[in-house]
């Protein structure tokens, strides 16, 4: 490891941590890349991408609450300038 940051992306698929340098399992949704450790990773995820994109862990756990409050302030998700 002589100065070389390597990358780590996180599989969405089984939560490993995957060197984005060495792998070409790759797949693009909604403009952010994710990479895979194995062909079966990326098949489940690029079959199903939102089941692997729910808000998991306490800060989406926080958007997901003030998303709730704003509903509750604005009638709608998110406040509206019109
Ligand atoms: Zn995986």
């Amino acid at each position: 490891m002589a100065g070389n940051t390597q990358a780590k992306s996180l599989d969405p698929v089984c939560g490993m941590k995957v060197s984005t340098a060495s792998s070409n399992l790759v797949a693009t949704h909604k403009g952010t890349r994710y990479y895979f450790c194995a062909e079966s990773c990326q098949t489940a995820f690029t079959k199903n991408p939102d089941k692997y994109l729910k808000p998991k862990g306490p800060l989406s756990r926080l958007l997901a609450r003030l998303a709730k409050a704003n509903e509750k302030a604005f009638g709608r998700t998110g406040p509206s300038c019109h």
